[in-house]
């Protein structure tokens, strides 16, 4: 018999009935509860003649709806794609059009998106979650309440494609990465494997559509965690749950972790049941590692992307600290090589692209052959980040190699100097790009917003540099803004950076 990743839900179901599964909102749900659903939902989308291989996307906020569909799809061989809701009506619908979706199931609060999009989507189905649905949809709720919750039969699985996941679109157009029932299951075992004992209750924040959410959901499942779901990130709430859920682990963003410093006495929450709290997706600063130590919360980094279904370094307890910056050694399952560009594997410290091996590989992306042979190549994944490994073997993540910055013939990484940056006093958030420049082919351009109730200006963000890092690498202009373009998991938007402050 294959994995199939809805199956780990009936399983559960029929081990620990009773038990709490998901707490979502108001919602409360336990395993049977939750498997009841998603067999519900199979049966519905059966009658909408959704079949193995079919595509179903999902817009919406963190919703109960996504774990039924997740399971129920799963066991029927069908395809979840879930979209980032905050892209803009043409994206959502390129990305509709691209996974040729048989249906598209939305949240209510983004009825007008869909309203603009719905002429031009060839979606067979339109539902709404809504429960006043407007009239070209089908409601949700009428659709499965009415269904069969007894088991489906279950035929698909192992490397049968479970999601269709596009990237962040950090660097590009989002690309749809497929992520297989054989993947999640990779996913959750090296996750275990690495982890060990971090107790029964997760808390996540980040949104599902994005692996950094969603990765942790199988692994919950299998290893019986109760769910703890933020609908979308609050972080009073979030703090709030802490101690009312009695959380002892969960996920997060260096954005995160910076809102929640801002709350008032936030070290004075719930963090004693708190084994283990890991922050990943973007660039961590060193400093927020260090003021999170300074409060006596160990913050543990971890390294991972959409295309090996989420996990693929992570730092241990005994060095989150010590060697702060590092995003650790690989998990148990996974392996990491950093290569030159002729992809031999360079020597210890030195600078070279990232390549990750293990069982939580994606099949490559969806409709894109090329694409997928130029990324995945005799079994390692390029991941396209530059990083340096340790004699030991903790890795260091540089940067992406495209936001590289080549001045006066010497690579450059943003991330280095926005790192430097966030450690002054007076600075909330920066990022650091590359302006065409005549004379040194590329310069150094730090964009900064200043903390609230404080103003900076270029020459004592030039000045905090001077003697901090190499010459070459101090910014030559500073431009001082109120917001920096990011993704809705925190990763700095470079190429809008790039048209917005490099205009002539
Ligand atoms: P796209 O591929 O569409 O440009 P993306 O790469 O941002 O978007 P994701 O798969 O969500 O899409 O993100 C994976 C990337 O996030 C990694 O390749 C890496 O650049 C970055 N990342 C993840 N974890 C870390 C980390 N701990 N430190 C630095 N960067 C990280
Ligand atoms: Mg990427």
């Amino acid at each position: 018999q294959k994995v199939n990743i809805g199956a780990f839900l009936t399983k559960r179901a029929s081990l620990s009935p009773n038990k709490e599964g998901l707490v979502l909102g108001d919602v409360r749900l336990t395993w049977d509860a939750l498997n009841k659903r998603s067999n519900q939902l199979a049966a519905a989308m059966a009658g909408l003649g959704v079949g193995a291989g079919d595509r179903v996307a999902l817009l919406a906020l963190n919703e109960v709806e996504f774990f039924d569909m997740y399971f129920g799809l799963g066991k029927t061989g069908a395809v979840l794609v879930p979209i980032n809701h905050r892209l803009a009506g043409p994206e959502i619908e390129y990305i509709v059009d691209d996974c040729q979706a048989k249906v598209l199931v939305f949240g209510a609060e983004f009825a007008p998106v869909i309203d603009s999009i719905r002429e031009r989507i060839s979606c067979a189905h339109i539902v709404a979650l809504s429960d006043d649905a407007p009239a070209y949809a089908q409601s949700y709720k009428a659709l499965t309440a009415g269904a069969s919750d007894a088991e489906p039969e279950i035929n698909a699985g192992g490397d049968d494609t479970l999601t269709i996941l596009y990237t962040s679109g950090t660097t590009g157009r989002p690309k749809g990465a497929e992520l297989t029932h054989d993947g999640y299951f990779g996913t959750s075992v090296t996750l275990r494997a690495t982890f060990g004992d971090i107790g029964q209750v997760l808390l996540m924040p980040l949104p599902l559509f994005h692996i950094g959410g969603l990765a942790p959901v199988p692994m919950c499942v299998h290893f019986g965690m109760k769910m703890v779901i933020q609908r979308a990130f609050d972080p009073k709430n979030f703090l709030e749950l802490m101690g009312r859920e009695k959380v002892t682990w969960f996920g997060s963003v260096p954005q995160i972790l910076m809102f929640l410093r801002q709350v008032p006495d936030f070290e004075k929450y719930g963090w004693d049941t708190v084994k283990m709290a890991l922050v990943y997706a973007a660039p961590v600063p060193v400093p927020l590692i260090k003021e999170y130590a300074a409060a006596g919360i160990e913050v543990r980094q971890l390294y991972g992307m959409t295309e090996c279904t989420g996990p693929a370094t992570v730092i241990d307890s005994e060095n989150a600290i010590e060697k702060a910056g590092s995003c650790g050694l690989p998990f148990f399952h996974n392996q990491i090589r950093v290569v030159d560009m002729d992809g031999h594997d360079v020597g210890a410290d030195e600078l070279g692209e990232v390549l990750i091996g293990g069982t939580n590989l994606m099949k490559g992306y969806w409709n894109k052959p090329e694409a997928s042979a130029e990324t995945i190549k005799d079994g390692w994944l390029y991941s396209g980040d530059m990083a340096k490994m340790d004699k030991d073997g903790f890795l260091y993540i540089m940067d992406r190699k495209k936001d590289m910055i080549i001045s006066g013939g010497e690579n450059i990484y943003p991330a280095e100097i926005e790192d430097l940056l966030m450690g002054h006093p007076k600075i909330a958030d920066v990022g650091v790009i590359g302006s065409p420049d005549e004379k040194w082919g590329e310069s150094i351009k730090a964009i900064v917003v200043a903390r609230q109730g404080e103003s900076i200006d270029e020459a004592e963000v030039i000045q905090w540099c001077q003697g901090r890092i190499a010459k070459f690498k101090i910014p030559k202009k500073v431009v001082i803004t109120e917001e920096i373009p990011r993704t809705p998991t925190g990763k700095i938007l470079k190429r809008v950076l790039r048209d917005q402050f490099n205009a002539a």
